[in-house]
């Protein structure tokens, strides 16, 4: 496999820059926005608490930045022709973990690298624990996404990149989910380099090298739904919106990415409507998994 490596740190340099920044100013946002927020608003029908409001936003956003992340994964396969050897599902997944591993070695130093990694990573994890969580509580959507692998085999697809792609990195958290033990079993085919190798291959001649062309890729559009208005808001005002406008791979043309309600728990990508899709009905199931995680933690 061909991969010049060069050309993958450069790249990731400028990644790094663009996101230090942001990161800034989306910290600023993300205090001014939480600070302001009325907390009646936020919880409308129960005070939990504001900690507990923080925390689901933030695991609701995760998650859904990392869903839509998947969906990319099919429309890059299917606007750069990617081949797919095995189930397109288990490929998409590859490509969250791909676009979401930062390691070490691809920056100067080791502020950067963290700086750079801080929403990648969390991301990775919030959506690890998706499917970790669905399985505490006894419910795997695998209905729901009949193309999918199962919960519990996407979310060890996902732990075994992190333990083959930075096992430094991603060690607190393999601990504190005291799986470890299973992963020798579970990871036997997992070789990270070469599925990184794979997309970098497809993908790094796309790469967008100027931070000022990375913006407007996708038209972002949320129905109007009153229940779902604070967190059109979130997702605006915090780091959603901009992690989308600041994606690395350049597209062939601007992908709508409709939030909307469709009477399923379920994300798409269209290829014949150019369109990636959201429901709200994922969303919500986003945070009522994280609330009843939250629950089942205090009834302990
Ligand atoms: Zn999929």
């Amino acid at each position: 496999m061909n991969i010049d490596f060069n050309k993958f740190l450069e790249i990731n340099q400028i990644k790094y820059y663009l996101k230090k920044f942001l990161v800034l100013v989306f910290s600023l946002i993300f205090i001014l926005v939480i600070f302001m927020q009325p907390r009646q608003a936020i919880s409308k029908d129960e005070d939990i608490g504001q900690e507990k409001t923080n925390d689901l936003y933030a695991f609701a956003l995760n998650a859904t930045i990392g869903t839509l992340i998947h969906e990319i994964g099919h429309l890059l396969i299917d606007v750069y022709e990617i081949p797919i050897f095995v189930n397109e599902e288990d490929v998409a997944d590859s490509f969250l973990s791909y676009y979401l591993i930062n390691l070490p070695d691809q920056f100067d130093n080791l502020e950067t690298y963290e700086l750079f990694s801080e929403i990648d990573h969390n991301v990775l994890i919030d959506a690890a624990d998706f499917y970790y969580f669905n399985t505490l509580l006894g419910k795997d959507l695998d209905d729901d996404f009949s193309t999918h692998s199962t919960d519990n085999r996407r979310f060890f697809n996902i732990l075994c990149n992190m333990q083959n792609g930075n096992p430094e990195f991603f060690e607190e958290y393999l601990n504190k989910r005291k799986i470890a033990y299973l992963l020798e079993d579970h990871c036997l085919s997992t070789n990270f380099n070469e599925m990184r190798g794979a997309w970098a291959n497809f993908v790094s001649e796309y790469w967008i090298r100027d931070i000022e062309k990375t913006s407007k890729q996708f038209i972002i559009s949320f129905e109007k739904n009153e229940d779902m208005q604070i967190f059109e808001n979130f997702f605006n005002d915090s780091y959603g919106l901009e992690y989308l406008d600041t994606f690395q791979i350049k597209l062939p043309y601007p992908v709508k990415v409709s939030f909307k309600n469709c009477d399923e728990i379920n994300a798409f990508y269209s290829s014949a409507d150019n369109e990636i899709i959201v429901c709200y009905e994922l969303i919500t199931e986003y945070f009522f998994t994280r609330y009843d995680i939250l629950d089942l933690k205090d009834s302990l």
